[in-house]
C-alpha cells in the first residue's frame, strides 16, 4: 500500500467563512452578501457551511444580523448550516430562526476563555448544560469546539491532556464530533501528532474534526498529519478569511481552497467544487471590496 492509498479517500471540508472568516471583519458586510455568500458556498457543494453566531450582538456587531441571515438563506438539500451559539440565550435566538445544527465553543486554556467570553472553561459547561438538553429534544445537532488546543495567545503551550479532558466533557454533553482548533495557527506537525497520538487514544477518529490556521504556512502540513492518522473532518475557511478577534495576531484561517487542492491532489473525494469556492469568493470580494485585506492568505 503506498502513503496515499492508507489516507481517508472522502473528507467532510467543514466551510466555516461565514462566521470564522467574517466576525474578524471590521467593515459590516451587508445581510444581502453575506446570505449570497453562504448560498454559493453550498453551491460549491460544501457539505457543511457554518453560517453565522448567536453570541451578544455587543460582542460581535458583524454577526448581529444572525437571525435575519438564517431566515434569508435558502436551503440545499443535504447541506448542513450550522451556527454557533454561546449560551442558551443564543440557542433561542437560534432555534426561533430554523437552526438545526449548533456548535458549542469553550477551550483548553483558562486564560483565553477568560479573553473570549468571561468565563472559566467550568462555566462554559455551566452555560452548555441547559443548551444541550434542549438541542437534544428539539433534534439539533451538536458539535464542540475546542478552541487553543495547541497553544494560547495568552498562556502559552497548551497541555494536550487538558485537551482530551476538554474534549471528553463536549462528547459526554452529546457532541456528535468535537473540532480540536488550533486558534492561532502556531501549531507545528509536532505538537499536532502528539495531540493526535493522545487523543485518539481516548476517542473515535470519526468524531474528531481537525481547525487550523495558517499564521506560519504550516495548515496542510498539519492536515497531513490529521489524515494519517485516518482524520476526515477538516474546517477551513473560503478566501483564508478570519481569524479570532479575541486572539490577538491570529491571522486567517486555512483557506478552503488550499485545502480543497491538497486533497484533490492527494486523490481524496469531497464532492467540493474548488472553481465554484473561489467564485464564491469573488462574488463576495465584489460585495465589499476591503474583505479579508490584511490577510495573509
Ligand atoms: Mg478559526
Amino acid at each position: 500500500m503506498t502513503f496515499i492509498e492508507r489516507l481517508p479517500r472522502h473528507v467532510t471540508v467543514v466551510e466555516v467563512g461565514p462566521r470564522d472568516g467574517l466576525q474578524n471583519e471590521a467593515e459590516i458586510v451587508p445581510i444581502e452578501a453575506k446570505v449570497r455568500f453562504i448560498e454559493a458556498l453550498a453551491d460549491a457543494g460544501l457539505p457543511v457551511v457554518e453560517s453565522t453566531s448567536f453570541v451578544n450582538p455587543k460582542a460581535v456587531p458583524q454577526l448581529a444580523d444572525a437571525a435575519e441571515v438564517m431566515k434569508r438563506v435558502e436551503r440545499r438539500p443535504g447541506t448542513r448550516y450550522p451556527v454557533l451559539v454561546p449560551n442558551e440565550r443564543g440557542f433561542e435566538r437560534a432555534l426561533a430562526a430554523g437552526c438545526d445544527a449548533i456548535a458549542l465553543f469553550t477551550a483548553a486554556s483558562e486564560a483565553f476563555s477568560q479573553a473570549n467570553v468571561r468565563a472559566s472553561i467550568d462555566e462554559t459547561f455551566a452555560r452548555f448544560a441547559p443548551v444541550a438538553v434542549a438541542a437534544r429534544a428539539a433534534g439539533v445537532s451538536l458539535r464542540g469546539y475546542v478552541s487553543t488546543a495547541v497553544d494560547c495567545p495568552y498562556s502559552g503551550p497548551v497541555d494536550p491532556n487538558v485537551v482530551v479532558e476538554v474534549t471528553g466533557r463536549l462528547f459526554d454533553l452529546g457532541c456528535d464530533e468535537v473540532s480540536l482548533a488550533d486558534t492561532i495557527g502556531t501549531g507545528t506537525p509536532q505538537a499536532v501528532d502528539r495531540l493526535l497520538n493522545l487523543v485518539l487514544h481516548e476517542f473515535d477518529g470519526d468524531k474528531i474534526a481537525l481547525h487550523f490556521h495558517d499564521t506560519h504556512g504550516l495548515a496542510l502540513a498539519n492536515v497531513m498529519i490529521g489524515l494519517d492518522y485516518g482524520i476526515s473532518v477538516f474546517d477551513s475557511a473560503a478566501g483564508g478569511l478570519g481569524g479570532c478577534p479575541f486572539a490577538p495576531g491570529a491571522p486567517g484561517n486555512l483557506a478552503t481552497e488550499k485545502l480543497l487542492a491538497l486533497l484533490d491532489g492527494l486523490g481524496i473525494e469531497t464532492g467540493v467544487n474548488r472553481t465554484g469556492v473561489a467564485q464564491a469568493m469573488t462574488e463576495l470580494r465584489q460585495a465589499v471590496p476591503g474583505i479579508g485585506a490584511g490577510h495573509l492568505t
